[in-house]
């Protein structure tokens, strides 16, 4: 018998593995957009016919290639991008697989010219089924010009499969908008049917977005912006207000690469949970940056899938940062939306990751990295932005001190007492005219540099206590004070486990119980700002909210009892308070990550700008 393996010819071998990366006409456009960003462009045209069908053609102005590399290009395995394996960990570029132009030539009809800056004449080159059918010298401006015409001429099955019209230019539409989001600092224009659809200005990210989803949104996007040594997070997300009921403006970039992840989706909405109502989906549009050696885009052809070393890092990463930025937008309205164009696309191609911070997180864990002073939700105290956020809030700065001092450590919280009358007098008079004012023994009134606010005394204190809980489980724990006279706590046996199961949480907490017999604890201790006496009460208020929370199954454990033990000790409404009580709330509240909420959702306080009470006295009322 007759020998029976061949080795497929070329074309066919193309045609084959073009099946992966080109599936319709939008496959093609994603694959030549890109090839102009890496060559450099700052002007980049599409142009189609018939939903790309009969035409995919782009236009650059990039470096342009020489003779030689304009037949190369459409080999398989043809790259400049990269030349040994290691290079693969280092990928900066788009593409790098250099099948994209092999996979278009095998399945449509090529039209190519190119010209370097260096070369007086450009080249031009013609293939159809990979193969060259001429190539000649031309005129031509420095850059390239790619044409992709009848795709899938030659694998009618193929064609036949392509959608309606409609359904194929969506998909394009889709392609060219992500890519032209990730290089807001580029000109792209899209032109179908001798139509132009979209024209981009080169300009900073937030007027690419606004351009594309209208201008109206310009006064509807919040910045997102933190970085670590393992990563950046940039970007925008909508205010919850523009929240949609369809799935739809939301875009993950990383590395400026466009990705799917139904992972980090769920962390940005997590983030937002409080703030919209549930079945609708924020806008965003985020840009992660990392080492690309912690990240595996190799995992699949068409690249929107990804792998990461640690999910669950960037997960608490993007989740913390977004409920950061929603924190501060309520705050400070205004907070550097109209930064130079560019500024912030500049900051995710500058900041690539140096040799020494490289060297740096490889020696430690990326974990304690992440979870040190870095950490989005942590307000550093040593940092100058929450002062920011401080000035924006109360500047100019007020008479009484012109170095605002820095939100109080937890520990300087004074325990809630109701001062004597003659103490409240001494204090109201040292203390500024502006000083705050509690209104019904329920809400705090203070004064703002555009207006006042006021401040739900009962969830602006919850909120305090639920973010210094976290704080207390995450790192360091509340400081213990130990009773006199340690009190037994007999409780239901359904109770003592909930205890026996909580223990080593409760200790970071700050209460030091001792198991003492089948349902019995010996409590020995309690955080430092429950006032003593009320050790027993404080448990069993705590597990009587513990148990009112059992049937809010999103929350894990931990969580149900740090709100809890929030809701459990804050401040009830109807208690008087100091001016130097309300103050620290105040003070305490704006350095929370999320002021403006109460973990159970209700807002903490209200802002009245001066503004909108002139108009009510206008329209007499
Ligand atoms: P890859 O982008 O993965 O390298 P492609 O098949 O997309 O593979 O492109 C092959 C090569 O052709 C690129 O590496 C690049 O050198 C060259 N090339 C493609 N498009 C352009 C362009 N628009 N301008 C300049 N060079 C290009
Ligand atoms: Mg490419």
């Amino acid at each position: 018998m007759a020998d029976i393996i061949n080795l497929l010819p070329d074309n066919i071998a193309n045609q084959i593995a073009a099946g992966e990366v080109i599936q319709r006409p939008a496959s093609a456009v994603k694959e030549l957009l890109e090839n102009a960003v890496d060559a450099g462009a700052t002007e980049i045209q599409l142009i189609i016919r018939d939903a790309g069908k009969e035409l995919v053609q782009v236009i650059d102005n990039g470096s342009g290639m020489s003779d030689t590399d304009a037949r190369m290009c459409f080999e398989r395995h043809a790259t400049s991008k990269i030349k040994s394996i290691d290079d693969l960990f280092q990928i900066r570029t788009m593409g790098f697989r250099g099948e994209a132009l092999a996979s278009i030539a095998a399945v449509s009809q090529v039209e190519l010219k190119s010209r370097r800056a260096e070369d007086e004449l450009g080249t031009f080159i013609e293939i159809d089924n990979s193969v060259i059918r001429r190539q000649e010298p031309c005129q031509a401006p420095v850059g390239t010009s790619i044409a992709m015409k009848n795709l899938f001429f030659n694998v009618p099955a193929r064609r036949n499969f392509l959608k309606s019209n409609a359904a194929e230019m969506r998909h394009i539409v889709d392609e060219f908008i992500r890519v032209a989001l990730a290089f807001p600092h580029l000109q792209f224009s899209l032109n179908s049917n001798g139509q132009q659809m979209f024209h981009f200005e080169k300009g900073s990210l937030k007027q690419r977005i606004v351009s594309i989803l209208g201008q109206h949104y310009n006064s509807k996007l919040v910045t997102v912006k933190e970085s670590t040594d393992y990563m950046n997070i940039h970007g925008f997300v909508g205010k919850p207000e523009t929240a949609k009921k369809t799935r739809g403006d939301q875009f993950f970039f990383v590395n400026n690469r466009f990705i799917k992840s139904s992972y980090l989706n769920h962390a940005v909405m997590n983030a937002f949970a409080e703030t919209i109502p549930p079945d609708s989906f924020p806008l965003y549009v985020l840009f992660i940056d990392l080492d690309p050696a912690h990240v595996d885009i190799n995992v699949h052809p068409t690249k929107q899938e990804i792998k990461f070393d640690d999910e669950r890092i960037l997960y608490a990463f993007v989740q913390s940062a977004i409920k950061h930025a929603l924190a501060q937008f309520s705050v400070t309205p205004a907070l550097d939306f109209d930064l130079d164009p560019g500024i912030q696309q500049l900051d995710a191609l500058t900041q690539p990751f140096t040799e020494e911070k490289k060297a740096q997180s490889a020696g430690t864990s990326i974990y304690k990295t992440f979870t040190s002073a870095n950490q989005a939700h942590i307000i550093d105290k040593s940092n100058n932005s929450n002062l920011q956020h401080w000035k924006e809030l109360y500047g100019p700065p007020p008479a009484r001190d012109n170095d605002f001092p820095p939100p109080p450590s937890p520990s300087d919280f004074p325990p809630v007492s109701t001062a004597s009358v003659i103490d409240e007098r001494w204090q109201e008079a040292a203390h500024d005219q502006k000083g705050p004012v509690q209104v019904h023994q329920q809400y705090i009134l203070s004064q703002i540099k555009s207006g006042f606010i006021l401040v739900d005394q009962r969830s602006a204190h919850e909120r305090i206590l639920y973010e210094r809980y976290l704080r207390a489980l995450a790192e360091k724990p509340i400081a213990t004070q130990q009773s006199l006279f340690p009190q037994t706590l007999e409780l239901l046996p359904a109770d003592a486990i909930i205890v026996h199961e909580m223990l080593p949480d409760l200790q970071a907490l700050g209460y030091d119980l001792e198991p003492f017999g089948q349902h019995t604890f010996v409590v020995r201790g309690t955080p430092a700002d429950i006032q003593t006496g009320n050790e027993q009460a404080s448990i069993e208020g705590l597990l009587e909210q513990f148990k009112n929370f059992s049937h809010e199954l999103k929350h894990n454990r931990r969580e149900r009892l740090v709100r809890s033990m929030a809701r459990n000790n804050a401040i009830p409404s109807g208690k008087p308070l100091s001016t130097r009580e309300m103050q620290n709330i105040i003070d305490e509240l704006f350095a929370c990550s999320m002021p403006n909420i109460s973990p159970g959702g209700r807002g903490t306080f209200i802002s009245f700008k001066l503004n909108d009470l002139e108009k009510m006295f206008d329209r007499g009322f």
